[in-house]
């Protein structure tokens, strides 16, 4: 088994071993002043020979001067280095929390190459600068990646950007976040303080993507969060814009943290909610979306967008489990063996995990050399998927490496046993355990108790009132789709009375079971069958036309009359009547055509099937 935490000399050999790959060297400033010692190590610890270097900075500092100073020193003495970079809300260098400081991260390519793209949205729309990022994606050389960076001014209408990459192939990897800032906890009221930079320009309303271009470069990302769905399912029946839900369930969203988490709007109720996300799904994965601020009438905005009739949960937060799905995570990047690694974080796992970011952090510090920031929302386009997500409250990992892994993937690794800093976590981790048990248990019960309400019991068929509903529904769904009607077909046993008074109400009951079972076997996954009353049952076969539905009658009458076996060896036969949907048709309408034929069958002698297509 391998270890996910290396010894100190394995990891020297690794990080060191082979001169000729990537690099990737982070160094952390507490102060701008820093920045000339951090470039004079840099420029020791650098291979003389190299393709492209990048370099990113990500600064708790959000004074232009500032970042401007240690820009300029960076050009003076590392000219090859192209600059990209923002501001944020924590650091992180080599698996560890950097708080206050600025982040200098080189990636230096052996074979591949960087190019740095900055769009002032203030003077482009969205439109235009992905129609001018478009040219340079089809580099002569192969697309490796993209990484982008925000500002929160543009996070909202970043998929206007971001729509137009789901054109690039799914092996494409696309990663990033948008900045934050120290002085940007949870709203968007202060988001003239976040920015983004290359070499040249900053904007605090702007786009920055980061293209890599290499035959031989492999990036590879993956996220996780952890955050685990809480409760029942509720739908969300209304909305403002992309990511304002006004209703869940037809109730205002504030009225469901209300009587579900006890937490009512008021001082503190962000703080109260950060736990407790609204979890939905995006190309099969569970997506978190972080409560940002509410309005006086209930609705709420959300750091992610949402679609009308999407179903969604409340979710919340299990340390445990979150540093899990980290370890899980890590795993991945062990065995893709990066050279090194992008940490996009979402500064709620920071709020959230407090000391315990210590714990996540340090797995990724023996894996391979590592740099990050903690965002406001982070970009990834999922794997052998198109769209790029916007996530919130998970952590997205992003590994580099040029050329082919130096060894075997392990089949089996070893986690570090996790010591938690937090005590709260057992108690968290047992009640949402206890709750998440029970909402299933209470789901199973609904669903067995619903059965049992649509089920007849003689027969196990669907019961009248669930049939109705069913026909009811399929009726109206015919109707709106122009060519596809709906049959229908009504089946009664021929003088059922007289099978009763001759052989005994068992026999009779054993006719109805063995009906079922041909009824049952005749029809299609899409179709149903359901026990109408005594010995009448219905069929409803979606999108069936005519002649078809008289095939499938012809073929169950032809099976009840050689499968059901009375005592004297004689069949028991059945009449059917058939009819199919027109437009504007009612469940009276299609009921009333049904009897009719029905009536007519019986009349013409039994034990045969009359249709009708209804007034055309
Ligand atoms: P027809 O060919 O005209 O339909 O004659 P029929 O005898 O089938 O028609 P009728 O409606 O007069 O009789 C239906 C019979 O079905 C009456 C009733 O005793 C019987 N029946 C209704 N429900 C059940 C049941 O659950 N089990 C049994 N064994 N018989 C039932
Ligand atoms: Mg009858
Ligand atoms: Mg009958």
């Amino acid at each position: 088994m391998a270890k996910l935490y290396r010894s100190e000399t394995a990891k020297e050999t690794l990080w060191k071993g082979n001169e000729t790959i990537m690099k990737l060297f982070p160094y952390n400033l507490r102060a701008t002043e820093e920045i000339e010692d951090c470039l004079d190590k840099f420029l020791q610890e650098c291979p003389e020979e190299y393709r492209s270097i990048l370099c990113l900075l990500f600064s708790a500092d959000d004074n232009t001067n500032h970042i401007s100073a240690v820009r300029q020193a960076i050009q003076a003495r590392v000219p090859a280095a192209r600059i990209a970079g923002c501001t944020s809300s924590g650091e992180i260098m080599d698996g560890e929390l950097r708080l206050e400081s600025i982040q200098v991260t080189f990636l230096v390519f052996d074979r591949s190459t960087v190019d740095v793209h900055l769009f002032d949205c203030a003077k482009l729309t969205m439109d235009e600068a992905a129609a001018e990022i478009l040219p340079d994606l089809l580099e002569s050389e192969p697309l490796a990646g993209i990484g982008i960076l925000t500002t929160l001014k543009t996070l909202n209408d970043i998929h206007a950007f971001t729509d137009v990459l789901a054109s690039l192939p799914p092996e494409v990897p696309i990663f990033g976040g948008s900045s934050d800032s120290y002085n940007n906890k949870s709203s968007y009221v202060n988001d003239e303080y976040t920015c983004v930079f290359d070499d040249e320009s900053f904007t605090n309303q702007g786009i920055l993507a980061i293209l890599f271009h290499g035959e031989d470069l492999h990036i590879r990302v993956s996220s996780y969060n952890g955050w685990k769905p809480l409760g029942a399912e509720t739908v969300i029946t209304g909305m403002k814009g992309c990511n304002e839900v006004t209703h869940l369930n037809q109730k205002p969203v504030v009225s469901l943290y209300e009587k579900y988490l006890g937490i009512a709007p008021g001082e503190r109720f962000f703080s109260a909610i950060i736990p407790f996300p609204v979890m939905i799904d995006r190309d099969e994965h569970p997506v978190a979306r972080m409560a940002i601020s509410y309005s006086d009438d209930g609705s709420m905005r959300f750091g992610g967008d949402f679609n009308l009739g999407e179903h969604v949960r409340l979710g919340y937060g299990d340390p445990i489990s979150m540093l899990q799905d980290g370890q899980q995570n890590a795993i991945g990047l062990y065995n893709f063996q990066p050279e090194g690694i992008l940490l996009f974080s979402c500064i709620v796992r920071r709020m959230y995990l407090r000391d315990d970011v210590s714990n996540e952090l340090k797995t990724f510090r023996d894996i391979a050399p590592s740099a990050g920031f903690y965002t406001y929302g982070e970009l990834q386009r999922f794997e052998g998927h198109s769209q790029v997500h916007l996530l919130n409250g998970s952590m997205v990992t992003t590994c580099f490496r040029e050329g082919r892994p130096q060894t075997k993937a392990a089949e089996n690794v070893e986690t570090q046993k996790l010591a938690f800093h937090d005590e709260r976590i057992s108690l968290i981790t047992g009640l949402a355990h206890f709750v998440s048990v029970t909402t299933m248990e209470l789901e199973q019960a609904n669903r067995a108790l619903t059965h049992l309400a649509d089920t007849d019991r003689l027969t196990g068929l669907l019961n009248r009132g669930a049939v109705e509903q069913i026909l009811k529904r399929e009726i109206e769904r015919s109707d709106m789709s122009f060519n596809l009607t709906l049959g229908a077909i009504m089946v009664d046993l021929d003088h059922f009375k007289r099978i009763n008074d001759t052989f005994g109400h068992e026999v009779g009951d054993e006719v109805l079971r063995t009906v079922a079972k041909v009824m049952q076997g005749a029809l299609r996954s899409s179709d149903y069958v359901g026990r109408w009353g005594g010995e009448e049952f219905m069929l409803v076969l979606p999108g069936c036309n005519l002649k078809d539905a008289v095939m499938v009658a012809e073929r169950i009458r032809t099976c009840i009359s050689e499968q059901t076996i009375l005592p004297d060896g004689s069949h028991a036969t059945a009449s059917l009547g058939v009819t199919v949907t027109n437009n504007g048709d009612t469940l009276d309408g299609v009921y009333g055509r049904l009897d009719d034929e029905l009536y007519k069958a019986k009349r013409l002698g039994r034990n045969r099937v009359s249709a009708t297509r209804g007034n055309l």
